[in-house]
This record gives C-alpha cells, structure tokens and sequence, in this order.
C-alpha cells in the first residue's frame, strides 16, 4: 500500500501559517502507468496546494511513501533534439560562465538519471559523478561510463563525501530540487560540499510561469515546492547561499516553465543587482492562479462535451505529466479516444486516473481521428512534422492551454 504522511507546518521555514490555495481532487502519479487490469486500482489522493505566509514558499502538505507498482518496461534512453541542445548549452554555459579559465573541475549531479547530462559536462573536460535514486538508470549510466552512485542523497553521502575530501565547482539538480521532501537540508548539505567558488545550478518549475500559462498539471504528488524568483531568492538565504544569475540559458532554449538559478554561498549584499530582489506576490496573484486553474478545467471539460456531442473523435497527445494530470483533473476525459505518445513505455498501457489507453503515432492508421489535443505544447512544433506524415494539418492539432485560456466556441 502506499502511504500519504501529513505534514503540518511550513517544510520551509516550520511555519503554521498556511494558507490552501488549490485543491485537485482523487489526482494519480503522473507516471504510474497501468495493464488493462490494472485500470482503477491506481493511487488517487487529493492535492492539495499551501502558500506559508511567512516564507512565501508555495508547497505541498503531504508526502508520499512510493510504492508503486510500476510496469515493468523497459526504459527508453531517447531524447529529443530540444533536450539534447538544451543539456549541451547547460553544460557549455556553466563552463564559459564561471569555468573557462580553470582546467581541473568537477561536477556533482543530483538526479542525474541515465548521465545524458553529466556526458555533456565529461566532454568538455569536466570530473563528473552522479546520484541516481533509481537502479535502472544508474546502470544504464555506469555501463555509458558516466559515473554514478545509486541511492539517495540524504546527510550519509556529505558523511562520504567529507571522508573522502571530495567537493565540487557544481552542483547541478534539474527538476530535482522541488521533488525533495526537505529541500532545506539538501541546501544545507550541498553548501558544504562546494568548492570556496563552487556553484549551485538548480532547475525547478517557475510558479510564475506556472500561473501565467495556467499549467496547474504540473501540482503533482511528487512535487514539494513551487518556487518563483522572489520565493527562491529569500528561500536560498536563509541557508547563506545567494542567487547570482536566472539567466544561465536563454528563454527559447529551456524547456516550458522552467526557472533555473545559480547560486553562490554569500556574497557581498552591496555586489547583488536590484533585480535579484524581486517583490513577493501580491494575495490576488493566488486568487487569481486559483480563479483560473478551476476555470481551466471547465473550459477542457466544456470542449471535451461539446465535441463529443457534435460527433468529432478527438485524442490527447503527450502522456506525460501534463497530459496525464490534466486528463485526471477533468470529469469527462474518457471523450478522448486515447492518448498518443511517440515513444509510448509500453505496448498496451494505460494513463492512471484517466484510463486512457496510451498508443503511438502508427495507431493513427487504422484508429483516425477528427481533431488532437496536444499536451506537451513545448514541442508543438516537432509534433505537428511527425503528424504531417500522418496526414494530419494544422488546424487539426490544438494546444490544451489555449483551450483552457479562451474556452471553446
Ligand atoms: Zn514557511
């Protein structure tokens, strides 16, 4: 069984004023996929989404003891091209940045995965070494001799470290960092394994970001945290660590919604610029985030009836978390024919919460449909090529966010 454990103050700051800004009702994992008779076991619990009052950071409330049963499939070590340019200008930024003139340094990744992004470093000369909660992914990256570590980064592995006398120039967590339970202590810990010029280089979702393009898909069971500039900057100072740059990489180069931050252990306050102060949010910027995810979801509902009724057979596209999460969020998503993905995990398998069969591109040839709904929008220009060879237009192929935004009509 899994178990939800309940927090009751701030994972922050040990505050008890929280406020709940959002609440999604029965949502799953967003990669727990299931067999056919699976279908209707999967974990469902409500999410519920706090802002503590005194720190500011927005957060989750409870924590999941993971127990999944995950399918057995097997892993894929396909990247997009995005991804592909997106690890190699993080690892040539870093580099230019801050590293250039040095010949020796050496990088420390948290949640390295597979080493895809540690490779990139490894080329350019970097020392690289990896941790990797996750058996398959650290074998799958020793055997491509990136080397890694298989278990959790907790206070032990600062313990290992310091016997050893290892520090870094970086360490680099992306979308790692708000997945953390006690990201406090992860800070805590990583401030003295850095070098006395070492870098912190974190990846997260920007709750701005979050907000302005209404993606509450991404209020997930396995997040803790939700950052933004403001909430990150006060956040990294309480553990003496300040935010040196949020531009490490160019908007167009990163993927949706993301806010990457390098930082240093305390630096002179005179030396920091003013835009590294932002303001807090003001209350009607959650009024508002709330207003919208509700209104979000009956709009995808609206469009999802209203299709239906007019006959016009319709399929999600991207079963990943967005695809997942929103589809589970909606009342009506069984109106979708499937979901299409282009590398499924598995043949035969079924997004949790929504049931829906997950299949790939090739489906499409003998199961049509009239209209797609795409899900993971960053790559909405990829998607519309790979669905031109399918004789699918344009016209054909909508973004969930501007159904959410204006409705359907
Ligand atoms: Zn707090």
């Amino acid at each position: 069984m899994t178990k939800v454990k309940h927090l009751k103050r701030c994972r922050i700051c040990n505050g008890k004023n929280l406020t709940k800004i959002v609440k999604l009702s029965k949502m799953p994992f967003t990669d727990e996929f299931m067999t056919f008779k699976n279908i209707g076991k999967e974990f469902l619990h409500d999410i519920n989404v706090f802002l503590c009052k005194d720190c500011q950071v927005v957060q989750t409330q409870h924590d999941v003891e993971v127990n999944k049963y995950y399918l057995d499939y097997q892993y894929s070590v396909a990247h997009s091209k995005i991804a592909n340019k997106f690890m190699c200008l993080l690892a040539n930024n870093i580099n230019s940045f801050y590293f250039k003139k040095i010949s020796k340094k050496s990088i420390l990744e948290v949640g390295s995965g597979d080493g895809k992004q540690l490779h990139q470093f490894k080329k350019i000369g970097f020392d690289v070494l990896g941790y990797e909660p996750s058996k398959i992914l650290s074998d799958i990256a020793n055997k491509n001799k990136i080397k890694t570590i298989n278990g959790l980064f907790t206070k032990d592995s600062l313990n290992l470290f310091k016997a050893q006398k290892k520090y870094f120039d970086v360490i680099l967590l992306t979308y790692t960092f708000d997945h953390l339970p006690n990201p406090g202590e992860f800070l805590d810990i990583s401030k003295k394994l850095l070098k006395k010029n070492g870098i912190l280089v974190v990846e997260v979702h920007d709750l701005d970001k979050i907000s302005k393009n209404n993606e509450f898909c991404l209020f997930e069971h396995e997040h803790s945290i939700y950052l933004n500039k403001s909430s990150a900057t006060k956040f990294l100072r309480k553990y003496d660590l300040d935010i040196i740059n949020f531009n490490l990489i160019e908007e167009k180069y990163r993927r949706a919604n993301s806010l990457i931050f390098v930082a240093k252990r305390k630096v002179d306050v005179n030396v920091q610029k003013k835009e590294l102060l932002p303001k807090n949010k003001t209350s009607k910027f959650y009024f508002d985030l709330k207003k919208n995810i509700y209104k979000g979801i009956r709009n995808l509902e609206k469009y999802s009836s209203f299709n239906k009724k007019i006959g016009k057979r319709v399929a999600g596209y991207g079963a990943g978390g967005r695809g997942v999460m929103t589809l589970a969020s909606m009342s009506n998503s069984k109106n979708f024919k499937f979901l299409i993905e282009k590398n499924p995990k598995s043949q035969n398998i079924y997004a949790p919460g929504s049931g829906l069969q997950i299949v790939n591109l090739e489906h499409l040839k003998e199961n049509p449909v009239d209209e797609i709904l795409v899900f993971s929008f960053g790559y909405m220009d990829e998607i519309k090529k790979d669905l031109k060879k399918y004789g699918y237009q344009n016209n054909q192929i909508k973004s969930f966010i501007d159904i959410m935004k204006d409705g359907y009509v």
